[in-house]
């Protein structure tokens, strides 16, 4: 019997599709007023309802999209980042919107 492979990699340090697609993503949801403080205000939209997002891009991530990314602030990152798990819908949604710029 052959197992299935999947044929896609959902590296995440090799993507931050998640982090790129939509300023109307990294929103702000259940977060208690403590963890949203955590959050440095540079990182953080005008609205102060979510990440700071010029061009779609989260400010908090950093580094080359479909290279190498990360979060500057992974430790108190929002819930809706928290929640997004590689291979689930938002995250095939992303990287088909990303796919159309970036290899990944
Ligand atoms: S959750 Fe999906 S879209 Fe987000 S960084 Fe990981 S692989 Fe990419
Ligand atoms: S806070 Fe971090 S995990 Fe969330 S969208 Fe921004 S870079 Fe991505």
């Amino acid at each position: 019997m052959t197992l299935a492979v999947p044929t896609e990699d959902f590296d995440c340090q090799t993507c931050g599709a998640c982090c790129s697609y939509s300023e109307d993503w990294p929103r702000f949801s259940l977060e208690t007023d403590e963890e949203l403080d955590q959050i440095p205000a540079e990182y953080v939209s005008a609205d102060l309802g979510g990440m700071r997002c010029p061009d779609n891009r989260c400010s908090a991530l950093s580094g080359t999209l479909g290279v190498h990314v990360g979060c500057k602030i992974y430790a108190v990152r929002p819930i809706v980042c928290r929640t997004c798990m590689p291979g689930d819908d938002e995250c095939l949604m992303a990287r088909q919107k990303l796919s159309q710029t970036v290899l990944l």
